[in-house]
């Protein structure tokens, strides 16, 4: 048995698909067989054609009403598996594609390995490579329950290309959501788009990154200064968006955001392993701390041993001299 169907959940998003399911659609390009998408979202043929272009050739497609969908939709998708019996399917480290990935993994009574970094596909084996301690550490594990395998990916772990030519429009199968009785019975109330300013998190070059050393909240204010004379978004630990200084949002590491831009300036932070997973893999990684022996010197190109209060002001001037 080798992996001739990989499915990969994709999770409409402004009216695209989000970036990590065009990831997923790249990798699993490279596996050979038979590429489908599970759209979840209202769809469209922009979106459709998008998902051809990333080399799907069938696109599920599944449109949510006022319901949050997740059940549903992993019962849906649990019906198809039964019809259609895919090898491979593909989730992303996301809200959703975790909540539907989960309970797909129940309703089939089928593992669910979480947190890749590297998928590898080799005759009957498919291997699922995980980070540990911070990523000092890869581990591999091989499935040994049988197809369908599920898989929820980190963010960032491919690039996302197009395929080769323009990519055939794929054959489109709408799938009702059915009823899941109470599991499906909360409805989705209200939307916010949190305020946003600069680049986002994930797509920035340049991301600033504040920690507990900054003191207090007042003091992001040189950050985010810094920041905007870069271009550059602005990140955080865990420990001071459980302070309430910043929102989840802006949060970096293992439960918040996978980020790999060019250039990653961690002020004032310790380089816990849980932070550094999130960060770990920006090109150049510049810290500014009081204490010579905080861990993210450790993972740095360029350390500078000092009070954060006195070196990005500092920074700030000479930004703003040149
Ligand atoms: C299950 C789990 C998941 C987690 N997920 C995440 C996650 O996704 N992201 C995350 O970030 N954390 C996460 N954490 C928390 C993580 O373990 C750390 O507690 C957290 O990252 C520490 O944040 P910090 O570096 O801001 O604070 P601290 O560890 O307190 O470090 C503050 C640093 O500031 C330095 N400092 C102090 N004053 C100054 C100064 N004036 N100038 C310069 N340097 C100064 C200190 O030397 C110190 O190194 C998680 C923890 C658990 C258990």
């Amino acid at each position: 048995m080798a992996v001739n169907t990989t499915w990969v959940f994709v999770e409409e998003q402004d009216g695209k698909p989000a970036a990590i399911s065009l990831e997923l659609l790249t990798k699993a390009r490279t596996f050979g067989g038979e590429l489908g998408a599970i759209l979840l979202g209202a769809g469209s043929e922009d979106l459709y054609a998008e998902l051809g272009r990333y080399g799907a050739a069938k696109v599920y497609h599944l449109t949510p009403d006022e319901r949050l969908p997740t059940a549903a939709a992993a019962a849906a998708i649990a019906e198809l598996v039964g019809t259609h019996e895919p090898d491979l399917l593909l989730f992303g480290l996301t809200s959703t594609d975790r909540d539907v990935a989960g309970r797909l993994s129940a309703r089939l009574g089928k593992p669910v390995i979480s947190n890749a970094v590297e998928i590898g596909v080799d005759g009957d084996d498919v291997t699922v490579t995980n980070e540990i301690f911070g990523g000092a550490q890869l581990v591999d594990t091989v499935f040994r329950a049988g197809a369908p395998f599920i898989v929820v990916a980190r963010p960032k772990s491919f690039p996302a290309e197009p395929g080769a030519g323009d990519g055939a429009t794929p054959e489109l199968i709408p799938v009702e959501l059915p009823a899941v009785g109470q599991a499906g019975v909360a409805v989705v109330t209200g939307r916010h788009v949190e305020q946003q300013e600069g680049p986002q998190l994930e797509e920035a070059a340049i991301v600033v990154s504040a920690g507990r050393g900054l003191g207090s909240v007042d003091k992001l204010a040189v950050v985010e200064e810094l920041a905007g004379l870069l271009g550059a978004a602005v990140g955080a630990t865990r420990a001071i968006v459980d302070a309430d200084w910043v929102p989840y949002s802006r949060q970096v590491g293992q439960t918040g955001k996978t980020v790999k831009p060019d250039v990653y300036i961690a002020c004032g932070l310790s380089g816990a392993m849980q932070h550094l997973v999130g960060m770990k893999d920006s090109k150049m990684i510049i810290a500014i701390n009081k204490d010579e022996e905080a861990p993210i010197f450790g993972v740095c190109d360029l350390g500078i041993v000092g009070d954060v209060h006195k070196v990005l002001p500092k920074l700030v001037e000479a930004l703003k001299a040149r």
